[in-house]
């Protein structure tokens, strides 16, 4: 009768793994699809700004090719309208009006017109006559100036030619001042000499005799701050900034400009002068031939940019040129990270690669407008801001997926938990009622049939069937218990328990098998044991669950003790025997639902698998713990510790 027989399959066979697996995949393959996309995007995003970038670049490079272009037209305007006018009044207006450093201007034929270092006589004077001679003998052989001034002065009378006029008061001048007489001279400077009728005379290499009488006025004036040393250099200066006819050979006003700020330095600054000297620079180099509306380089660092006609040239300082340019095509403005930059025609490659280069327009040629990034990528950092964007919901879409599947898992492992226990309580209850009911059947029906021998025998059976039907009782008991524990519906009736009447009502519902004769019992409780505030039948099931296993787990010679003592504070309840023993392993698993060592088919105890979880729910809903020390072969030992003040109240005082 206590072969079992054949097991059925339990719920263990209910592998979790492939659903792990499954679960695993749905979190994983849509990850790597996320990330695959983030990263994708990501690349795109990067390449995207990149382009747009280079086109917003490019567009910036051509908005400053046009306003280059647009301001090299409005030079060329500049030229074409004062082209009208005289060469000296072109020079001037150009150079006044900032539209170049310096300018030169040539007529139809292709001959200088200004500046000129010396203007021709439009009638040279007539040879010297006798006057003349006399005068020129008085002054230099016999070093008279009063009497040379005295013969110059009677030539004027009689010349017909207004430049010999004042070429003659101009020496009588220079002679009174070698007299001593400078009042004398200053009268004649600046009186007949500097009338309107003597404006245009013109002495040797065509300097007018003029300004160059002023000049001397002013050297010999006595007081240098009077009001009319001021008023005469004042004239000189207006003279000097006069541009109209008679034109003034610029080597002349050259001198003059210089020498005026020297003798009177109050005068203001010429503003032509500068250009003036760049002027006679740029021809003395001797410029070749340059192509209208064209910059064109020039020797000594200048650059030439002719007329449509060629009959201006408008000449630059290289620092002029490209300032002008820098502004006019607000090159110095930075623009999403990057620069651009004027390069000339045969300059040297930068060391920053260009990212981009365009030709500058057309009045430059060769030069090149070049964009150069400044310092980090902008196109990185530009396209950062998007990354991180798709970043964030990468990592938010990973991180929902991750929670689903989280959820999705729990409520899979709950799921299949479930369907494990319900599998393994249907095989374990099938299985484990039909053993002891078969049993029962048997013994009866050999009752009925009165195959028995005599009384001992009858009673023997009717024992068996006694024992048959307390293990069918203690099995559903489990399973009710197990019942209420999974639906949480367990509810203890805490009270003082002492532990002796615990042990003497387990003892005495195990009586029969304990008392058996292939079993050596022995109960130990110490005397005095506190009384714990615990559910008295609790303890006794878990006590009866102990001794059973003690009793179902040992080979023939069992010896079973059981022992009730104090220790730390606690009341310890101890099942000791000397049975088959637990692994170590096993030892770990024993209090987990169904879980049975020997899970072979024909296992000869009886059980489901059920007892050890049932007393520890029991223990922890005491606040108590369980633990077991136990040897394969030699037997184990199951202590249940429970705190003296108990765990009143832990799970409510309902009894379902
Ligand atoms: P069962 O109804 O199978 O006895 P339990 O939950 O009471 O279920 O015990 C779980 C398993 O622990 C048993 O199947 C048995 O293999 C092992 N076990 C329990 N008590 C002992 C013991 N005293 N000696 C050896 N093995 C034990």
């Amino acid at each position: 009768m206590t072969k079992r027989s054949l097991r059925t399959s339990t719920g263990r066979g209910l592998e979790p793994w492939p659903v792990l697996g499954l679960l695993l995949l749905t979190v994983v393959v849509p990850t790597a699809c996320v990330l695959w996309f983030m990263s994708a995007a990501m690349r795109n995003e990067r390449l995207a700004v990149r382009q747009r970038l280079t086109q917003a670049y490019r567009q910036h490079a051509l908005a400053a090719q046009e306003a280059l272009e647009k301001h090299w037209l409005d030079k060329q305007r500049a030229l074409a309208k004062a082209d009208k006018l005289p060469a000296a009044r072109i020079f001037a207006e150009l150079v006044t009006s900032g539209v170049a450093d310096s300018v030169v201007v040539y007529d139809k034929a292709g001959q200088l017109e200004y500046p000129l270092l010396e203007a021709p006589l439009a009638a040279e004077p007539d040879e010297p006559s006798s006057p003349w001679l006399a005068a020129g003998e008085l002054e230099y052989q016999q070093r008279l100036p009063g009497k040379a001034a005295e013969a110059y002065a009677t030539i004027p009378r009689e010349a017909k030619d207004r430049n010999l006029t004042a070429r003659a008061l101009r020496a009588q001048a220079r002679c009174l001042a070698q007299a001593g007489r400078k009042h004398e001279a200053v009268v004649i400077l600046t009186g007949p000499l500097a009338s309107a009728e003597l404006r245009g005379a013109r002495g040797a290499g065509g300097r007018l005799i003029a300004p160059d009488a002023l000049l001397l006025a002013l050297e010999l004036a006595e007081e240098t701050d009077s009001r009319q040393f001021r008023a005469l250099a004042g004239k000189l200066a207006d003279r000097l900034s006069d541009y109209g006819d008679p034109a003034m050979p610029s080597g002349q006003r050259r001198f003059l400009m210089l020498a005026l700020r020297e003798v009177a330095p109050d005068v203001p600054a010429f503003p032509t002068l500068a250009a003036e000297h760049l002027a006679a620079e740029y021809l003395e180099a001797r410029p070749p031939p340059a192509r209208p509306l064209q910059l064109s380089r020039a020797p000594g660092d200048l650059w030439n940019f002719p007329s449509a006609g060629g009959e201006v040239a408008a000449i630059f300082r290289t620092e002029t040129l490209l300032a002008e340019m820098r502004s006019a095509g607000r090159l110095d403005e930075p623009f999403a990270g990057a620069t651009l930059a004027l390069v000339r025609p045969g300059s040297p490659p930068a060391e920053a690669e260009a990212v981009l280069a365009v030709a500058a327009p057309r009045q430059m040629p060769g030069w090149k407008l070049e964009l150069r990034l400044a310092g980090e990528e902008p196109f990185a950092a530009a396209a950062s801001r998007r990354n991180a964007i798709y970043l964030w919901t990468g990592i938010v879409g990973i991180v929902i997926i991750a929670v689903l599947a989280l959820m999705v898992g729990r409520f899979v492992s709950r799921q299949m938990r479930l369907a494990r226990l319900k599998n393994d309580l249907i095989a374990t209850v099938s299985h484990e009622l039909k053993t002891p009911l078969a049993s029962i059947r048997v013994l009866v029906d050999t009752l009925l049939a009165g195959r028995y021998q005599d009384q001992w025998q009858a009673r023997e059976y009717f024992s068996l069937i006694a024992r048959e039907n307390e293990r069918l009782t203690r099995l559903i008991d489990n399973f009710l218990t197990f019942s209420r524990m999974e639906r949480k519906k367990v509810a203890f009736e805490f009270g003082p328990v002492k532990l002796d009447e615990v042990v003497a009502a387990a003892v005495e519902a195990m009586a029969d098998r304990l008392n058996g004769p292939n079993c050596k019992l022995e109960v130990r409780v110490a005397p005095d044991l506190p009384a714990i505030t615990a559910d008295r039948d609790a303890l006794v099931t878990v006590l009866l669950n102990l001794l059973d296993n003690a009793y179902k787990y040992s080979k023939d010679d069992k010896r079973i003790a059981v022992r009730a003592y104090e220790a730390d504070a606690n009341v310890c309840l101890e099942v000791a025997d000397n049975g088959i023993g637990l692994s170590r392993r096993a030892a770990k698993n024993i209090f987990d639902r169904f879980y049975q060592v020997d899970q072979s088919l024909t296992r000869s105890a009886g059980g489901c698998g059920l007892g050890l979880s049932i007393v520890k729910f029991i223990v922890d809903a005491h606040g108590g713990s369980i633990d077991v020390a136990t040897q394969p072969g030699k037997g184990s030992s199951f202590t249940v510790r429970l705190p003296v003040g108990g765990a009143a109240g832990a799970a409510g005082s309902r009894k379902d």
